[in-house]
């Protein structure tokens, strides 16, 4: 077992991590942009374009704990970023300094730093996710539909939200993710 490199496709910053059986289908966090993704998309970035600067950080795989396995993720289209929900309220906006979303994905300047909040609301034996209209500046699209001011709308797995031009999508955690030790 080494050491494997890659490189954050966001902010191109070297990392590394020790390796571990099946890390291609884990989620790696940048430790500087917070990017966070399966390490086969930081894997893509390592081959498309070079690193930036000699030192690499390390980091650490990331994975949902076990228990919440249905609570759901996010995933943004273009570029593979996932970011895991919680129970109870996820406001969703872009990546900026002054940011204040407790999920901020991308720099997508038609993102507002709230834009969307997705409830994580527990039914029974699993969740349901609601996707509330939070008066944010550039409205949200459900499946290419505009949505209405104070919607509160049931979502499910695999339907998808543009914030300003940006892509996302609820999925299971099941997808494409497995537990790490
Ligand atoms: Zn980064």
């Amino acid at each position: 077992m080494g050491k494997i490199f890659i490189v954050c496709p966001e902010c191109r910053q070297q990392l590394s991590f020790n390796e571990v059986p099946g890390y291609q289908n884990m989620v790696v966090e940048c430790p500087k942009c917070h990017f966070k993704a399966n390490v086969s998309v930081y894997q893509s970035g390592t081959q498309a374009r070079g690193a930036q600067g000699a030192d690499e950080m390390s980091t650490q795989l990331v994975m949902p704990p076990p228990t919440l396995a249905d609570i759901g993720q996010i995933r943004v289209k273009s570029t593979g970023e996932v970011q895991f929900l919680k129970q109870g309220e996820n406001v969703i906006g872009r990546r900026a300094k002054s940011g204040t979303a407790d999920i901020k994905i991308s720099t997508d300047m038609y993102m507002s730093r709230q834009h969307v909040r997705i409830d994580v609301v527990r039914k029974g034996s699993g969740y349901e996710h609601h996707l509330v209209e939070i008066n944010s500046k550039n409205i949200v699209k459900l499946n290419g539909n505009p949505i209405n001011r104070g919607d509160v709308l049931i979502l499910k797995f695999g339907d998808t939200m543009t914030l300003g031009t940006t892509d996302i999508v609820l999925e299971s955690n099941d997808d494409d993710a497995t537990r790490i030790v």
